[in-house]
């Protein structure tokens, strides 16, 4: 360890490496209460920083952990000794090409950042995980990150073009993967292998990612309704419908409650909760809003709140209770912790295809009285991603009946024909869940295939280590 951290100080300089324990210790934590330990934070600020970082791993064996802003609840960014590469000032916009549709970027780039800049161009970066404002690019690019437009506009998957690459060898080899088109053939597609990787492959330096121009108008509307069966019956008329929602996103009454208790709204958000977004012509606008309303009140809506424009939808708070689902669900768990408690936050990643949502929200509900437990529930419903959510208060409750309860809803996706992570990723906490999918599908040997490709591209195995495979 000395002679790796002495080695790094002497190669990039004092000002890029940091051992000063306290600073480590938060960068090695999650918000879901995960918390690991380094040795050592470095910053690198080029591409030449993170080959001379790879090189000197390889040559002292030190385990390194890529990290953008270690928003993953997965334990994907979590260290367990070794140095945690943050690549928070390698942040510049390179380039923006609208005629070609893409931009090129550096790793640290923050999502909601990069959005500032595109919407002067009256452009976008569609994927926008509920942590936009702080999750960065190559955080985004390795955990193929989708967020509230994915209903429409997918995930991390469709929106990479290109990725360079630095692997963890004696040279701290640079690879330039992809290309600046949206045809593009070079083999096999190491790019998209990148994408979702949770940087256990390589250390990426730079992204060439998809643009696309911001929409001429939307619409949106936040409906409450007096039970799960009729949002329900509203989420499947909307799927049957020809609307075509790029937002379409859910959270039960009780997550209702809990994410809005310390919210300043202009509405009382009380019931199961819808929120919609549409893109419309301008022309075309009020009169989808208006059917768009008359649909969720014909199917039990007590609520509904609308706005047209996304202006008018952020002055309303129409976003506001669904991005702060995560706060309510450690909200809870905090206030059952009290003063001096650490608590933990299992949350969920499952996707189901979208018909069946219904049975899938039903089962993890049944689950609930199952196990005794408090369950939070919401997600993308327009995907079929959900996000059930236990918390754990150490010392009082059993986290063992909370990891049952975690693998019974990795099961029920599995067998409603989905998978047990659409957007999060692996980490360490879906690992059994992973093994579970491939093995029901009769593909285990799938495991094996991604063990040898890690060992093709980490020989030594120091990149994120003990992640995914
Ligand atoms: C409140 C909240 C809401 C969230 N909502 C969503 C959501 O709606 N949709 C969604 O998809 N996710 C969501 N997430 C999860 C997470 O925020 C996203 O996946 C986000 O894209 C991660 O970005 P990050 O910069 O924090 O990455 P990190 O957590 O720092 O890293 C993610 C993974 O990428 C690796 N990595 C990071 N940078 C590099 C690099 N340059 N090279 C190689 N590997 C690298 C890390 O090792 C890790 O495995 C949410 C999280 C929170 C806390």
């Amino acid at each position: 360890m000395a002679d790796a951290i002495r080695k790094l100080v002497r190669r990039l300089g004092p000002r890029k490496v940091s051992t000063d324990q306290a600073l480590v210790a938060l960068y090695a934590r999650e918000p879901s209460g995960l918390q690991g330990r380094a040795w050592a934070v470095v910053f690198p600020e080029s591409e030449d920083d993170v080959r001379v970082i790879a090189r000197t791993a390889y040559e002292t064996d030190t385990p390194i952990y890529p990290q953008g802003s270690a928003t993953s609840l997965s334990g994907n960014a979590v260290p367990e000794n070794g140095i945690v590469v943050s690549f928070e000032r390698m942040n510049r916009i390179l380039e923006v090409n609208i005629i070609d549709g893409n931009v090129v970027v550096e790793p640290g780039v923050r999502l909601d950042d990069l959005n500032t800049v595109l919407e002067r161009e009256g452009y976008m970066f569609p994927v926008d995980p509920a942590s936009s404002a702080v999750a960065t690019v190559g955080g985004a690019i390795n955990n193929g990150a989708g967020g509230l437009r994915g209903a429409k506009y997918g995930t991390m998957r469709e929106w990479v073009l290109g990725v360079n690459i630095v692997l963890a060898d004696s040279e701290g080899t640079l690879l330039r993967l992809g290309c600046r088109t949206v045809k593009c053939r070079q083999g096999y597609d190491l790019t998209r292998l990148i994408v979702g990787s949770e940087g256990t492959l390589g250390l990426v330096t730079r992204a060439i990612l998809r643009i696309a121009p911001l929409p001429e108008d939307t619409v949106y509307a936040l409906a409450f309704f007096p039970g799960l069966d009729s949002l329900m019956g509203a989420f499947t008329a909307l799927r049957r419908s020809r609307i075509n929602p790029f937002m379409l996103e859910f959270m039960d009454s009780k997550t209702v409650e809990y994410a809005s208790r310390h919210l300043d709204l202009p509405y009382t958000p009380k019931g199961d909760m819808l929120l919609v977004g549409i893109e419309v012509n301008r022309e075309a606008a009020q009169r989808v809003l208006k059917d768009l309303e008359n649909l969720l009140a014909d199917h039990g809506a007590e609520r509904i709140i609308t706005a047209h424009g996304v202006e008018e939808a952020r002055r309303k708070h129409l976003f506001t209770v669904r991005k702060n689902l995560f706060a309510g669900q450690a909200g809870l768990t905090l206030d059952r912790a009290g003063p001096g408690r650490r608590i933990r936050v299992m949350i969920e990643d499952i996707v189901v295809p979208p018909s069946r949502v219904p049975e899938a929200v039903k089962r993890i509900r049944e689950l609930e009285s199952k196990y005794g437990l408090t369950v939070f529930l919401g997600g993308h419903i327009g995907d079929g991603n959900l996000h059930p959510a236990v918390g754990i208060v150490e010392g009082v409750d059993d986290p063992q009946v909370v990891e049952e309860w975690f693998k019974d809803v990795m099961r029920i996706a599995v067998q409603l024909g989905g998978t047990v992570s659409a957007e999060h990723g692996i980490g360490l906490l879906k690992k059994e869940g992973l093994r579970y999918d491939l093995e029901s599908r009769g593909s285990l040997k799938a495991l094996s295939l991604m063990a040898e490709i890690k060992r093709v591209f980490d020989p030594k195995g120091l990149l994120n280590p003990g992640k995914l495979v």
